[in-house]
């Protein structure tokens, strides 16, 4: 049943929420009105106040508040080392992991003509003239290891060949604890292209 009214227009706007359906829209229309109207204020501020203030950094189109991130501001890090990611989750990700201290590069996204995603809405006016300062020295291809994110890993890899600077892709393969019986055939042969000497 579609609910009218002001009630069906919430449980309507909660299922833009990536995951969450109707049935779990109405869970959550229910609780934050029956139990936490204090809880869904504040919820609904933070939702303004950072869809208001919330941009790209302007170097390397993270998700900040700011004109440029904290990431690109802190001398600390390596500026020649670049790590291009397809989202701002994964520079979260890969930065709680503390397995690289240089910047990043966030696409927004894979190369998919098919929607319409080209080479534009990925940012590459701004990367190449990163690439053709001279400044960075090296390029790591952390997208996801899916066709679209091969590709793009691809496409920046040439990229990056015409302005002579060496990239490299990140190894997918098996994981920490993981058993290669329980592995799919395409991580485990990206383990095995992977392989490096001991
Ligand atoms: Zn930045």
């Amino acid at each position: 049943m579609q609910r009218k009214g002001l009630l069906g227009q919430l449980i309507q706007n909660l299922c833009c929420l990536p995951g969450v359906g109707n049935k779990s829209a109405q869970r959550m229309a229910f609780h934050l009105l029956q139990r936490d109207r204090n809880g869904g204020l504040r919820l609904a501020e933070s939702l303004l106040e950072a869809i208001e203030k919330i941009g790209y950094c302007q170097h390397c189109r993270i998700l900040t508040e700011q004109t440029v991130c904290d990431i690109c501001q802190d001398d600390g890090r390596d500026q020649s080392q670049i790590c291009i990611v397809e989202n701002s989750s994964d520079v979260w990700v890969i930065d709680q992991a503390s397995v690289f201290k240089g910047r990043y590069f966030v696409l927004h996204g894979r190369l998919s003509p098919l929607d319409g995603i080209g080479p534009d809405e990925l940012g590459m006016d701004k990367l190449e003239p990163l690439l053709k300062s001279g400044a960075v020295k090296e390029l790591i291809l952390a997208t996801n290891s899916t066709v679209e994110g091969e590709a793009t890993a691809f496409f920046i890899s040439q990229l990056a060949k015409k302005y002579q600077v060496p990239a490299s892709r990140i190894a997918h393969g098996v994981p920490m604890g993981g058993e290669l019986e329980f592995i799919d055939s395409s991580t485990l042969m990206h383990a095995f292209n992977g392989r490096r000497e001991v």
